[in-house]
């Protein structure tokens, strides 16, 4: 670099005298690139590190996520979606219920079934399932799972109701002001023969619920629902753990 400056003759001094001053000042940029890459040398180096003990912490994370259908899981950006899941505009959902399984190496997600024997359903038992029709009279619920009996949750469910009379302590004029497809609900068992459901109680009710128009988790604003994305107001029997995911 420096012996290109030399065959050229100057007549000013000082000028040739500056360039030097911008070769040696580049010279030194040069080194300082080289630093840098160096560092970036030893950050990748603590990646590797961070890689080969990430799987251990994962199979930890995975064994404690359960989902339901329908739950978001992840966003098309971070992951592909594989078996066990459905993509719907840029998001990710499970369609079983299950454990969420993450393969760093392909970025794919998955939800792998639950198959432990279900367990029997007893009356006063308190469900956890998911609201997949809607009636003139009752809602359909597809019970996902007992609570306090979380890691034997039910596969191969029948269907259960909630009755227009059992949703609440009060005139429901119509159903859905109180339910919507898709929603996770809790409720109480009522009886095993007709399967029928119970909401009245504030710890009963719709747990998470997903905006009619977008498809987003609808926020709890007092004793409403707001979609925080396209501002859509709803209305749910909501239970009083509505979004803490508490069960
Ligand atoms: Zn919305």
């Amino acid at each position: 670099m420096k012996g290109e400056g030399k065959p050229r003759t100057f007549k000013n001094e000082d000028k040739e005298f500056e360039e030097k001053i911008e070769e040696e000042e580049e010279d030194i940029e040069t080194t300082e690139e080289e630093i840098e890459t160096t560092d970036e040398v030893i950050e990748a180096t603590e990646e590797e590190v961070e890689q080969v003990e990430q799987p251990v912490e994962i199979v930890q994370e995975e064994k404690e996520k359960m989902v339901l259908p329908g739950e978001l899981i992840g966003t098309s950006e971070e992951f592909i979606p594989k078996k066990g899941t459905f993509e719907e505009k840029g998001n990710i959902y499970a369609t079983a219920t299950g454990y969420v399984k993450t393969n760093p190496k392909e970025r794919s997600i998955s939800v792998e079934p639950v198959t432990n024997t279900p367990p029997k359903l007893a009356v006063g038992d308190i469900v956890i399932g998911q609201v997949t029709d809607l009636k003139e009279s009752v809602a359909l619920v597809e019970i996902a799972g007992i609570k306090g009996r979380g890691e034997r949750a039910i596969v191969n469910s029948e269907g259960a109701a909630i009755h227009v009379s059992n949703v609440k302590d009060a005139y429901v004029k119509d159903l859905s002001y109180e339910f919507a497809p898709f929603d996770i609900v809790k409720g109480r068992v009522l009886d095993l023969r007709n399967m029928r459901l119970s909401t009245v109680n504030k710890e009963l009710g719709v747990m998470k619920a997903y905006c009619g128009n977008c498809r987003t988790v609808l926020k709890r604003e007092n004793d409403k629902l707001k979609c925080p994305n396209c501002k859509r107001t709803e209305t749910r029997k909501m239970s009083s753990d509505y979004g803490t995911g508490i069960i």
